[in-house]
């Protein structure tokens, strides 16, 4: 079966009725990056940078960050590569970095917010991401964003390290794309907003999931009740893509929903044409996607939207998944 799926590799992801989808990686590393390109990944949904700075004794420089950075740039040879900024906090944590004890560390201080308080930080990152825009299609993504004034300070920051890199005659794509993860329910409330200030959004369901249902995505005591498919979910997603549509931007998924193949009808559904996931899931999700009508699967997912329970949806899904194949 892996060899069979093999073949695919520089296939297109096309569904049976021609709707062209775009699949590209989550990686956290150049070795990740290898093996998404060798799967036919198109480009990088998501470079999560927090393990670059985990493992070490001290923040990376400029310099450090931007040659990798490039370097992730050069070999995905022109395919658009969304560099997300520090997000550490949560359950990620840095040696050579303070961060306090907190009752509840998912609520509490992290990824953007800590980039916010450490103006330095954040800025050697953004002048490193920026450098490498010069050597390919580089976009900026903003984690875990929960306002209109947290993306505004964002990109005051980011215009300042524009400045810096011009001071110091340093060429960048003046033009980058800067968009935000959509993950915190208040981003969803306020997408409309929100779409009218980035460039595109990127659900993260992973952490979306956990802050909707508030269920700790690492409490394996409640592990049964994370679940993507609850529809309060799902109406979240649907309201995000409508707002990013309304506002004509685009919207890719980058949580681990979109390496369950089972959830294909819904992206066919909601009009969702990226999904970025684990290299690993790319030649599988590829295949599924040869094998979908859009037009039938968006009529199953139209009416999974409309079940009460996520067991009678996900029921719908996997018997519908498994007549597939
Ligand atoms: C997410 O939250 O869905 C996501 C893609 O980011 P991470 O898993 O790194 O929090
Ligand atoms: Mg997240």
């Amino acid at each position: 079966r892996k060899r069979q799926l093999a073949l695919l590799t520089s296939v297109e992801p096309v569904t049976a009725d021609g709707v062209k989808m775009r699949l590209s990686a989550n990686i956290s590393s150049i070795k990740e990056l290898d093996i998404a390109l060798n799967h036919g990944a198109e480009g990088v949904g998501l470079f999560r940078t927090e393990f670059m700075y985990m493992d070490r004794k001290s923040l990376p420089e400029e310099q450090e960050q931007f040659e990798i950075y490039r370097m992730v740039a050069e070999k995905s040879k022109g395919q658009p590569v969304v560099i997300r900024t520090l997000d550490i906090g949560g359950d990620k944590e840095l040696d050579y970095f303070e961060l306090p004890e907190e009752e509840n560390p998912f609520l509490g201080y992290r990824a953007i917010r800590i980039c916010l308080d450490h103006p330095e930080m954040f800025r050697t990152q953004l002048r490193a991401i920026l450098r490498a825009s010069a050597y390919g299609k580089v976009k900026i993504m903003y984690p875990m964003i929960s306002s209109l004034e947290e993306l505004r300070r964002a990109n005051e920051a980011l215009k300042q390290a524009k400045q810096e890199l011009d001071q110091r005659e340093i060429h960048y794509d003046s033009d980058i794309e800067v968009g935000i993860m959509i993950e915190v329910p208040a981003a969803v409330a306020i997408a409309d907003l929100l779409a009218e200030e980035c460039d595109f959004f990127s659900i993260g369901s992973n952490d979306l999931v956990q802050y909707v249902l508030a269920v700790d995505r690492m409490n394996e005591h409640i592990a049964h009740m994370y679940n993507p498919y609850h529809p309060a979910v799902l109406r979240m997603l649907r309201t995000t893509v409508e707002a990013a549509r309304a506002s004509g931007i685009p919207v890719s998924i980058c949580g681990e929903m979109a390496g369950d193949e089972r959830s294909l009808p819904f992206w066919m559904h909601l009009g969702v044409r990226q999904l970025s996931m684990s290299p690993q899931s790319l030649l599988r999700i590829k295949q599924s996607i040869l094998h979908t009508s859009s037009t039938e699967a968006a009529h199953q997912a139209a009416h999974w939207m409309k079940l009460k329970t996520a067991a009678e949806i996900e029921q719908g899904m996997s018997s519908y998944n498994r007549a597939l194949h």
